[in-house]
């Protein structure tokens, strides 16, 4: 089975392949010449990947994914959230949302957070599928780590207390991370099938 995924990052795709069962191929939204805009304007992860999901499918009515993940922190009611890739502005980098993140935070007692993904699957049907993976943990006042990439240098995930997402490996990364839950989840799923 094929399955076009929302994005156009083969990294991603390939990534993403490994981890479903090995029948299943990752189409990415240039190999099946996909190139209209998508605009994710809902106000949850669920709601950002199923507006991906559904546009795909309209046009192809063939199985299809997409995923949204963000980070959120309780004092900050939930933010960054659905706008954690540009928090702080249109260009906005990663160093400038730790940045603004850091500030947010300053003064504030509880840090607890997660990092959460949501995965939307379109069936051949057209049926819609939901699954979820997180991360609980704190943040960091002082960024430390050289791995990963985002809001990694200032989250500790309560696996490894002591120790932020960019100061662990990639592989111990993927055995904890959101997105590696939402995508075992949704692999578990496909597999019983
Ligand atoms: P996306 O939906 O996977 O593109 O994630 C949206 C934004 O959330 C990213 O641009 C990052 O700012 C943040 N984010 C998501 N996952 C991670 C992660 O594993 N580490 C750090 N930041 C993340």
């Amino acid at each position: 089975m094929k399955i076009i995924l929302a994005s156009n990052n083969a990294h991603k795709a390939r990534e993403i392949e490994q981890m479903l069962p090995s029948d299943i191929q990752i189409e990415t939204l240039r190999e099946v010449g996909y190139d209209k805009p998508i605009i994710e304007d809902a106000d949850t992860f669920e709601g950002n990947a199923l507006i991906k999901a559904r546009a795909i499918y309209k046009e192809f009515q063939r199985p299809c994914m997409a995923d949204d993940s963000g980070l959120e922190v309780d004092c900050l009611n939930g933010a960054p959230g659905v706008y954690s890739a540009r928090y702080s502005g249109e260009n906005a980098t990663s160093e400038s949302n730790n940045e603004k993140l850091l500030n947010a935070i300053s003064g504030q007692s509880n840090l607890s957070a997660r990092f959460r993904t949501v995965i939307a699957y379109i069936d051949a049907a057209g049926n819609e599928h939901i699954f979820e993976g997180k991360v609980e943990g704190n943040i960091t006042t002082t960024p430390r780590g050289t791995e990963g990439f985002g809001y990694d240098p200032l989250f500790c995930p309560i696996e490894h207390p002591d120790k932020t997402f960019a100061e662990i490996s990639l592989a111990q990364k993927n055995e904890i991370s959101h997105r590696a839950r939402a995508f075992r989840a949704m692999t578990d799923w496909l597999s019983r099938q």
